[in-house]
């Protein structure tokens, strides 16, 4: 397998035998990362932060959102700053020298949130024990406030740091500090720092805005030269189709397919494969999971993403994060789209190596070709 590999990779990156597309892998804590690495990856295209946050985190963040004091809402945001410092010093220092694609907190924001229906339970059940329950009644209107009827279309992505951007500022300090701290080591961290879910080049444009005044406060701070880009996920059709204008702000574009496979089907990633995707795949309406293998109206809004996203920006750097980019067929199909890279789970690593090597041979002409 080892040679297999290795093969595929003296075709994958030989610039001569033609478009080198790279691989890279979806990851969140070091032990991923250090996965990543030992299965070839040349980097992480996704590092999804959401997965940082769980137990006390989780409720530091409910802290921050819900207490009217502002001493509470403090403690809990810088807490969570030197928590994620730590979490980014190990996944810099296990990818050292390799891009790290940091993706800033993206997920509804009642998912970091107590369930109302537990607290509403609760309070049940103490009214009948006759206890005083008029603070857990506050604090349950709180959280019903944050309910929302489609929360993948409401409170989630760059629109949760536009509306709280103390966690973009707490986020992004700690990706720059942990940078500076290894870069004083003598270490040479990469990271790059993306913005999700964005649908208007204005929401980019504003937190950008805020990730760059944070990072040059770091390297002040920190007496450091601090370059770390700044792009975004083209997820929304919106974003696809505008990407020009998009791409004037971000130094790179990573097409997550999930999102944009719901919204540009209007299938829903959560629910649509019970209800009906059967019936769809036996009618031949869908002839793959569309979530799984890029579906041909998504691949047309990749397509007018990367162009456009070449003509607001020439040197922008585009490549792909959702469940597709480790599927063979839709890997094929990416190299074929001009996109530079694609990013999959560590475990899909070696075969995504594999399957781009084998889109470049096919899109120069055959093996006989490549091999001259
Ligand atoms: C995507 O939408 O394709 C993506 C990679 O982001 P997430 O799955 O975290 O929404
Ligand atoms: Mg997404």
């Amino acid at each position: 397998l080892q040679t297999i590999l290795d093969w595929a990779d003296e075709v994958r990156l030989n610039a001569d035998r033609g478009r080198v597309i790279g691989v890279r892998a979806n990851a969140d804590n070091p032990a991923d990362a250090q996965l990543s690495k030992d299965n070839g990856a040349s980097g992480i295209g996704l590092c999804r932060t959401e997965h940082m946050f769980l137990g006390e985190r989780k409720q530091l963040i409910q802290n921050f959102i819900l207490a009217d004091d502002d001493a509470v809402k403090a403690d809990a945001v810088e807490k969570l700053g030197a928590a994620q410092k730590g979490d980014f010093l190990e996944m810099f220092k296990a990818m050292d020298g390799m891009p790290v694609i940091v993706r800033l907190l993206d997920p509804p924001l009642h998912e970091f949130l107590e369930d109302p229906r537990d607290l509403d339970v609760e309070i049940a059940k103490e009214e009948a024990e006759g206890k005083d329950v008029s603070e857990k009644k506050a604090l349950l209107a709180k959280l019903d406030s944050f309910q929302e009827a489609n929360p993948m279309l409401g409170l989630r992505g760059c629109r949760l740091g536009l509306v709280y951007p103390e966690l973009n500022v707490m986020q992004v300090k700690a990706i720059a500090s942990a940078t500076a701290e290894l870069q004083k080591q003598g270490l040479n961290p990469k990271p790059e720092i993306m913005i999700p879910l964005v649908a208007f080049e204005e929401e980019l444009a504003l937190v950008r805005e805020v990730v760059e005044e944070n990072i040059k406060a770091v390297a002040e701070e920190y007496g450091v030269e601090l370059d770390i880009p700044v792009g975004t996920m083209i997820e929304i059709p919106r974003a696809a189709i505008t990407s020009e204008d998009i791409a004037k702000h971000a130094d790179f574009f990573s097409f997550g397919t999930n999102d944009l496979t719901q919204m540009g089907l209007g299938f829903s990633r959560d629910d649509v494969e019970a209800a009906f995707m059967p019936l769809y795949l036996d009618k031949k309406i869908c002839k793959t999971n569309p979530f799984a293998t890029l579906d041909k109206g998504v691949a047309k809004l990749v397509k007018m993403g990367v162009e456009g996203g070449h003509a607001g920006n020439p040197d922008i750097v585009c490549g792909v994060c959702g469940e597709t980019g480790g599927d063979p067929e839709s890997i094929h199909m990416y190299y074929d789209l001009g996109l530079d890279y694609v990013s999959c789970s560590p475990y899909r690593v070696p075969i995504a190596r594999l399957a781009a090597a084998q889109a470049k041979i096919e899109a120069n002409g055959g093996a006989e070709k490549v091999a001259k």
